[in-house]
């Protein structure tokens, strides 16, 4: 179990909030992963008689940085604006390295795999392990963003 392999502590609402952020493209803020898992259940709801279950805000922030420090996702920067203002993270649960395009508005979209495989193949090796020595630091991965003009 992905939880108990990096020493997390289970229950269900961080179970949903990690498959609902695996399961999106959006590279979704805190925000938006809250009124995505509270429609989700809103909808559950009319066609089961079972009660949703209200996953709260705080819930959902404690568990993103629970997730952030496990390594089970990494939170992204986001330079311009979101809908929650300037500066609100992103989460990604994809951790293999790979390229993103942000837009004007403040999204961040993966590049298509082909295109993530060509620019990462273009970064020497050599100039890695240049910045690791000259730097005196361990590189983990490589982020690469394309930044959309306005
Ligand atoms: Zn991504």
């Amino acid at each position: 179990m992905l939880f108990e392999q990096n020493d997390l502590r289970w229950t269900k609402q961080r179970e949903e909030i990690f498959s609902a952020l695996r399961a999106s493209l959006a590279h979704p803020t805190a925000d938006e992963l809250y009124r995505l898992l509270n429609s989700e259940s809103a909808a559950d709801l009319s066609t089961t008689p079972a009660p949703a279950t209200h996953i709260s805000l705080a819930t959902v922030y404690n568990s993103l940085e629970a997730f952030t420090r496990s390594g089970l996702c990494r939170r992204l920067t986001s330079p311009t604006a979101t809908t929650e203002g300037v500066g609100a993270f992103r989460y990604d649960a994809e951790m293999a390295d790979h390229t993103h395009l942000v837009s004007p508005d403040g999204r961040i979209t993966d590049l298509p795999d082909d295109l993530n495989a060509r620019i990462l193949a273009h970064i020497p090796q050599e100039l890695v392990r240049e910045v690791e020595s000259r730097l005196g630091i361990t590189i983990d991965r490589l982020s690469v963003e394309f930044i959309q003009a306005k």
